[in-house]
């Protein structure tokens, strides 16, 4: 019998994207395979597509690509009755690979394992050097390890809205969980990429009272669509005086939360410090390419004693929270602009979300293997 192959688009070095075949897997009891519907691309995927941020570690080369759903195509009868899944079941799939042994792991904050030999294990970050090669969701398959994290979604969600639970996971970690968002609260979400507007969304949905974006004047367009998803007002930083206009809105009081999504440009945080009201919480979520903060004052914290949290990934209670609440419809999902690309465009997919091909109203970036280039 000829070998059944598997396409993938490796990423072997920064901006350089090849098209290879991988035998297909055999799978044991434990492991299973899935053939992949569609791949949601987040901030993670342009810095690999960069490899600019040091501290993401990354192991080229790799099969990007960690927001997947599809379909079971091959299961180990162990795996099945773990996930409660059978051949022909819809999951979605966690990105994150716990041990499920470290502490972290065994409170079931997944997103904090301390990782297999100090090194963090999740879809796309794993070499596709290291058997069974299939690590990642820009592929016709991916291959499910034994410590995968997979839940079935409904049939009938289209792939490009089942695809944000990667991305409403982390807007409901990092909007609701992790800074306790209290019916009236204010809201301040710095940068307007698909999470801000998310985040927006949620903020909204949880019973705040004010939702602000800030993003910067080429986003002007993502701007406006977070006003159409949930925010109330929107802020061009590079044209306007964030802390001015925040006083404004918010009659001198300030915000209750400050969620800062804006990758390297360390000025957001000095400017949620002067934004952000007595009792206050900051979530800090952007990297900021392990740059020092300058003019960081720290009694301005103890002065307003208000709590800055380090946001790290989706927690695994958001990202059932955030499944549910797709399949539910309730959001508006549809508003968001989604652009989809087959398998063999997925440099164009990675260029279009590092901004090196402009298209200024996407919200949404999906790879579909099943379509032709
Ligand atoms: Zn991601
Ligand atoms: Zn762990």
């Amino acid at each position: 019998m000829a070998k059944q192959m598997v396409t993938a688009a490796v990423l072997t070095a920064p901006r350089t994207i090849k098209l290879e075949q991988f035998e297909k897997p055999r799978v044991n009891p434990e492991n299973a395979l899935v053939r992949v519907e569609a791949c949601g691309l987040c901030g993670t995927d342009a810095e690999q597509y960069i490899g600019a941020i040091k501290s993401l570690n990354i192991q080229y080369p790799i099969i990007p690509g960690h927001e997947v759903v599809g379909i079971i195509e091959k299961i180990g009868k162990k795996a099945a009755e773990r996930w409660g899944v059978k051949i022909g079941d819809r999951v979605v799939v966690d990105s994150l690979i716990p041990c499920r042994h470290c502490d972290n792991c065994t409170v079931g904050q997944f997103n904090l394992c301390s990782g297999w030999n100090k090194t963090m294990m999740g879809y796309s970050y794993v070499s596709c050097e290291v058997s069974p090669h299939l690590w990642g969701g820009y592929a016709t398959h991916m291959y499910l390890h034994p410590n995968s994290l997979v839940r079935k979604i409904d049939k009938t969600v289209a792939a490009e809205k089942a695809v944000l639970f990667n991305a409403l996971g982390g807007a409901i970690h990092w909007t609701y969980e992790l800074p306790k968002l209290k019916y009236g609260d204010r809201v301040l979400v710095i940068a307007a990429g698909l999470r801000g507007v998310m985040c927006c969304m949620v903020a909204k949905a949880m019973g705040a009272s004010q939702v602000i974006l800030a993003g910067i004047q080429l986003d002007e367009q993502r701007l406006r669509k977070g006003l159409e998803l949930g925010a109330d007002h929107s802020i061009i930083v590079d044209k306007e005086d964030l802390v001015q206009r925040i006083r404004e809105l918010t009659d001198g009081k300030g915000v209750d939360i400050v969620i800062d999504l804006s990758p390297h440009a360390t000025e957001s945080v000095i400017q949620a410090l002067e934004v952000i009201a007595k009792n206050g919480t900051i979530v800090l979520l952007g990297l900021k390419n392990n740059a020092e903060i300058k003019g960081f004052v720290s009694d301005k914290l103890i002065m307003k004693a208000c709590t800055i949290i380090g946001g790290h990934g989706v927690s695994y209670t958001a990202f059932k929270r955030a499944i549910s609440m797709i399949e539910a419809g309730s959001l508006p999902l549809d508003k968001l602009r989604t652009k989809v690309f087959p398998l063999d465009e997925a440099h164009l997919a990675m260029a279009t979300l590092a901004k090196e091909i402009k298209d200024d109203e996407v919200n949404s970036i999906v790879i579909m293997p099943a379509l032709r280039g």
